[in-house]
């Protein structure tokens, strides 16, 4: 069975085409820019990278010069649509409307269009990619893999905001929580790497890229999260503020004038480590600054670590200790002095690291010594994966 991943952005489509019998991706890429005028796709397919520009206006248009392309000569690696067994949609907020994957009927398609009012940026392009398949490959069955489900398990004392009762039931206003995917994953893997039964383990999950969360998970489920009622909050991020004094906000808008939507904007996209150090929001820059003697890049590196270690030992609490920490996505995969400035925030809870261990990137590894009282791990995440498996489950018991 092949099942093609879709996960569409407001101007993207990232995809996949998975062999689900032995689980290798056959091809995978990104339309970007789409309905800009200068879209390109980026197609990788046997090893080699091609950038393809074509102009399309929408997500139906996008697909189709993708689907060109896994049937062509040149790119491809189907020579017929029925290779394509079924589709995964990546949605990223199903509210508390859905605590697992399912198939998308039309009844499901009102539901997720039910969240935009709380997903406004991400609900209609997702609904976007799901009208395309349906035109350009009809008849596949459709699986949608919420990121907000595995959190549904986090319970109300936990997900509650300490604000008016009235606007939680008014607003559906609480925590959700997002990465759900990638924890699930990742707390999964790290079970299996350490030959242990989910259920056994305390688990830590830093999913930290440009989007970052911590997940604790317990018995296999979530019991606590750092993103909220929007992924904007929880730690700090590239260029996300994370949480912060509600006055701040107030404040800001008051003395500078900002719009709510101008405050976004802040919150959002100039915050974080960006915001802090003025340098940008990519930790491969500021380490080089940082160590380059520039002390503005100096502070976001070390307000980011103690602000990770300090959500850490926040879910230490929700789980009533830890067992293992587990660090993935692009600078958890990838940052080694991250990584190893994080841990040494945490020596008093028993996590010792391994320098040399350590220094490995973007492959699963025990980076603790051997008498660390918590683990820690390297997992790469694999969000696709979970998609298409998921996909695969539903769509082989219909
Ligand atoms: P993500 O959102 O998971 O793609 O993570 C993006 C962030 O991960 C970037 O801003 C970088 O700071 C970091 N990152 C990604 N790839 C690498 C790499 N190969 N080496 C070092 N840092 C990386």
């Amino acid at each position: 069975m092949k099942v093609l991943v879709i996960n569409c952005g407001s101007s993207s489509l990232k995809y996949q085409l998975i062999n689900m019998e032995n689980e290798e991706v056959l091809a995978k890429g990104n339309y970007e820019r789409i309905g800009q005028g200068n879209s390109f796709l980026t197609h990788k397919v046997n090893g080699e990278k091609y950038v393809l520009e074509n102009p399309v206006d929408n997500h139906e248009q996008a697909l189709e010069f993708m689907i060109e392309q896994l049937l062509s000569d040149k790119y491809g690696v189907i020579s017929s649509l029925d290779e394509i067994s079924a589709v995964g949609h990546r949605v990223p907020h199903g509210t508390d409307l859905f605590d697992k994957s399912v198939l998308i009927t039309d009844e499901i398609k009102d539901l997720i269009a039910s969240c935009t009012d709380l997903a406004p940026i991400h609900t209609p392009p997702i609904l976007n990619g799901i009208k395309a398949c349906e035109k350009v490959i009809p008849g596949k069955p459709m699986v949608a893999v919420f990121d907000t489900a595995f959190h549904q398990t986090i319970s109300k004392e936990k997900y509650i905001y300490p604000v008016p009762y009235e606007y939680f039931e008014k607003y559906n206003m609480r925590k959700f929580g997002f990465h759900g995917t990638s924890h699930r994953f990742v707390s999964q893997r790290l079970a299996e790497l350490m030959n242990k039964d989910v259920k056994d383990l305390k688990i830590v999950v830093c999913h930290l890229g440009q989007g970052a969360s911590l997940c604790g998970v317990k018995d296999g489920k979530s019991v606590d999260t750092s993103m909220g009622f929007t992924p904007v909050s929880g730690i700090m991020m590239c260029a996300r503020s994370g949480d912060l004094d509600p006055s701040v906000v107030t404040f800001l808008m008051k003395k500078e004038g900002f719009t709510p939507d101008e405050m976004e904007n802040v919150l959002n996209k100039k915050s974080g480590v960006l915001g802090i150090s003025g340098v940008s929001p990519d930790f491969r820059d500021i380490e080089k600054e940082a160590d380059e003697g520039n002390q503005r890049a100096k502070l976001a590196r070390e307000a980011y670590c103690y602000n990770v270690a300090q959500y850490i030992a926040k879910y230490a609490v929700a789980l009533n200790g830890v067992d293992a920490i587990a660090f993935t996505a692009g600078i958890g995969e990838n940052q080694i002095n991250i990584r190893k400035r994080i841990c040494e925030h945490l020596e008093w809870m028993g996590v010792k690291l391994d320098l040399e261990a350590n220094q490995s990137r973007g492959e699963d590894k025990e980076i603790s010594t051997p008498d660390s009282k918590v683990k820690v791990w390297v997992v790469p995440t694999n969000e696709e994966l979970v998609i298409a498996r998921d996909t695969k489950q539903i769509v082989e018991n219909l």
